[in-house]
């Protein structure tokens, strides 16, 4: 099946008591056994929620993996990922990730003896210096957030494979619908569903897909274990925004190449960073059918910043990304505020750098509001 039609039919679809067309919220915490041990499939819904699974195996579906997992946000299905590993065990992480990521494995993991390294994991070279003899896991996001760096998935395989190391995928920029990182090799893909999953704005949620039965347990362990779980609520609610993944993703994707264009005929406009752009057009092109509705742009002065975010009318300044709304965000100073400014400045965070997340109004509304602004 299509990805466009397994989206709206993969997974659990529909109540085999009522025939209702959607999967039901069941809000229970526990569940009725006939005798002891004696049960349909779920005992306690930390364990296993009926809406929950839905959820679960459509994105494992989508990424065509193995088994899903949901919880209660992307931070958590990141965590959740991360403790598969153990002290002492070094992990090789992209050096512009999204700010929590970092934090939490510079904050919260290093406690319990996670080594780790950040690196340009879109050089290969320097990924495949940067591998210990205990490193475990290497960990990469592509496109990176907020500077849209490419890296070639097969390639960062290939490497780990000889060594059974995990590659783990962040993949919440592109979606499965763009990009499906198991299909090239990956063995775990992730994301923060809160954003392009959902789609609406309107929930926080992370997912966790594996591509084999043996990481399936463990991460099932892990997530029975620590808990991190979705609520059924939550689960449905997501169920309902990836029905709509697909044709939000075209438009998204629509409106940010017309938006791309009309940036790179702007003086103030110093540089843009979108997927595909800056020389990674061959990586591009083998890992992703098109490059999302994500563009990061780097004007001429912080005056000009200040400018463009201050007048804005349809465009709403916030954290967060790939909902239905344009929302347009300085990583310097809100995402990525974490990171300390020495090392954003370096990388290329720098305070004139804006981040746009390209809804899916009508395209010429959110090019008029930028222009209106700057004038
Ligand atoms: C937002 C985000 C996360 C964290 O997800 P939450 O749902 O906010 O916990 C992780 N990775 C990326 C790329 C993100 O954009």
């Amino acid at each position: 099946m299509d990805i466009r039609s397994l989206a709206i039919h993969g997974g659990i679809t529909g109540d085999p008591y009522t025939g209702a067309v959607t999967v039901p919220i069941y809000q229970t915490s526990t569940y009725a056994q006939e005798s002891v041990g004696k049960h349909r499939g779920f005992e306690y819904s930390r364990t296993g929620n009926p809406t929950r699974e839905a959820l679960e195996k459509l994105i494992a579906d989508l990424e065509e993996g193995y088994r899903g997992f949901a919880f209660s946000s992307g931070m958590s299905a990141i965590s959740s990922v991360l403790m598969l590993l153990k002290s002492g065990d070094h992990i090789l992480v992209s050096d512009d990730v999204y700010g929590g990521t970092f934090r939490v494995i510079d904050k919260v993991f290093k406690n319990f003896n996670l080594e780790y390294d950040f690196i340009d994991t879109s050089n290969i070279d320097k990924v495949r210096n940067g591998i210990k003899a205990n490193t475990k896991m290497i960990y990469i996001e592509t496109p990176t957030n907020p500077l849209m760096k490419l890296t070639h998935i097969r390639s960062i395989v290939e490497l780990a494979k000889e060594k059974e190391i995990l590659t783990v995928v962040d993949n919440t920029f592109a979606t499965p619908y763009l990009q499906r990182p198991i299909t090239q090799g990956a063995d775990i893909v992730l994301h923060s569903a809160t954003k392009y999953l959902g789609g609406h704005s309107d929930l926080v949620a992370g997912l966790v897909v594996v591509n084999n039965k043996e990481l399936g347990d463990r991460m099932h362990f892990i997530q029975n274990s620590v808990g991190a779980i979705l609520g059924p609520f939550d689960s449905w609610l997501l169920i309902k925004g990836i029905k709509t993944l697909p044709v939000r993703m075209d438009r998204h994707c629509e409106n940010a190449e017309q938006i791309v264009n009309w940036l790179s005929n702007q003086s103030w406009v110093k540089k843009i960073y979108y997927p595909g752009c800056n020389g990674s057009q061959e990586i591009f092109k083998s890992q992703m059918s098109r490059a999302g509705g994500m563009i990061s742009f780097e004007v001429d002065s912080e005056a000009t910043v200040e400018k463009v975010l201050s007048n804005l009318k349809i465009i709403t300044l916030a954290e967060s990304l790939g909902g239905i709304e344009s929302l347009i965000s300085v990583p310097a100073q809100m995402t990525h505020a974490s990171i300390p400014e020495e090392k954003r400045e370096k990388l290329g965070i720098t305070n004139r750098l804006i981040r746009l997340s390209v809804g899916i109004e009508y395209v010429e509304d959110i090019i008029k509001d930028l222009d209106i602004s700057l004038k």
